[in-house]
């Protein structure tokens, strides 16, 4: 090509209206000034989906922050329309690990948590899961939301769990945390909570003050809040591996069976819970489990019972050892991504892939507010 031709198309290049797509569809449709404000246009074709925002820059220059923002902005619009159209479910779609990837970049950033984009997120995940949690129970099986770091809340037809519930304040950041009003729904629906050590990611004072004000148990260990008026209402079970024990809910004396074993995250004491619904499922979350002198209990739970789900911090020392004492019909791994945590112990959705490779059992990876209904069928295959 002549030289001068080929300038002159560079030229003119440079000076056309850039148009990046993503799915066939712009995201930038003019240049701007970067004053301009954001605007939203249409998807392509018009006729269905959310507008896009146009990015009002397109320059940052000397101002890495503004891009960081940007960017999760626009892998936040991938992430929500891929969750959207491929929820959790075995075997696992493909196109979930993609969203999950991208997530882990977003998260694994450290301004992540301070990020409006990232707050909107959290947000929005949790409130959207709050809104399901106070629909109708499930006729059977059980409805299992998986929400901020290792939280989790367990809804069959006759009663619902809450595991580890916070609001995310351990994230960190001021504006992070999702509203009182919005926890307030979650724990109003909630019978009992279960707390498995005191550690800021996995406790909440305000949370636990709101199950014991409507006089629903709490169920943790005798560390959590020493010297609060709050702890001498809170229930302290015995920590005895296999052993079941009553816990009393409120209203209408009914009660659940519970096994507390005797965990430990290195030398603290962290209660391994295993409950028993009137149905007769069971469900097992773990807490920040991560002491190998308690294998001698964990190797051997499926020799004691059978349990449906199995929650476990995924990054738990030897998770594969762990599913296979266990033996769930399957794993919902809970704990990535706390922002609140360095970078090297964020705990990505990626490592949780890695690790779990060799385990014995189906496992689910699922982010904050997606929901998984959980059928006995998946148990007649295992058990
Ligand atoms: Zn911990
Ligand atoms: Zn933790």
């Amino acid at each position: 090509m002549h030289r001068q031709v080929l300038i002159t198309i560079l030229l003119f290049q440079a000076a056309s209206v850039v148009v990046c797509r993503a799915n066939g569809q712009p995201l930038m449709v003019e240049p701007g000034p970067s004053s301009r404000p954001a605007a939203t246009v249409p998807a392509a074709g018009a006729q269905a989906g959310p507008a896009r925002v146009i990015d009002p820059r397109r320059v940052y220059f000397d101002d890495p922050d503004a891009l960081y923002d940007r960017q999760a902005e626009v892998s936040f619009e991938i992430v929500a329309d891929l969750l959207d159209r491929f929820r959790p479910q075995i075997p696992e779609p493909r196109q979930r690990r993609t969203a999950l990837l991208l997530l882990d970049g977003i998260f694994h950033e450290q301004g992540a948590p301070q990020r409006p984009a990232v707050q909107a997120f959290h947000h929005q995940r949790i409130s959207q899961a709050a809104k399901e949690i106070t629909g109708s129970p499930p006729s059977q099986g059980a409805v299992i939301w998986k929400l901020y770091d290792h939280a989790f809340v367990v809804r069959t037809p006759t009663v619902t769990l809450a595991f580890d519930l916070t609001r995310g304040n351990s994230a960190g950041a001021e504006g992070f945390a999702v509203s009182d009003e919005v926890m307030a729904r979650i724990v109003d629906q909630c019978d009992v909570l279960f707390i498995s050590h005191p550690h800021g990611d996995h406790a909440d004072e305000w949370v636990a003050g709101r199950f014991i004000e409507q006089g629903k148990p709490v169920v943790a260990t005798p560390e959590l809040w020493p010297g609060k008026d709050l702890t001498a209402k809170i229930t302290i079970p015995r920590r005895q591996a296999h052993v079941r024990q009553p816990l009393p809910l409120a209203n209408g004396g009914r009660s659940l069976d519970v096994v507390v074993y005797p965990g430990h995250q290195g030398n603290l004491p962290n209660n391994a819970v295993l409950i028993f619904t009137p149905e007769g499922l069971s469900f097992c979350h773990t807490g920040d489990q991560a002491n190998a002198k308690d294998s001698e209990w964990i190797d051997k739970v499926a020799e004691h019972h059978r349990v449906d789900v199995l929650m476990p911090n995924c990054w738990t020392p030897e998770i594969a050892r762990v599913v296979r004492g266990v033996n769930p019909a399957i794993v919902i791994t809970g704990h990535e991504n706390e922002l609140g945590h360095s970078i090297d112990h964020r705990e990505a959705y990626w490592l949780t892939y890695d690790r779990t490779t060799d385990c014995s059992r189906p496992v689910l990876i699922m982010t904050w507010g997606e929901s998984y209904r959980y059928s006995p069928i998946h148990r007649s295959r295992v058990h």
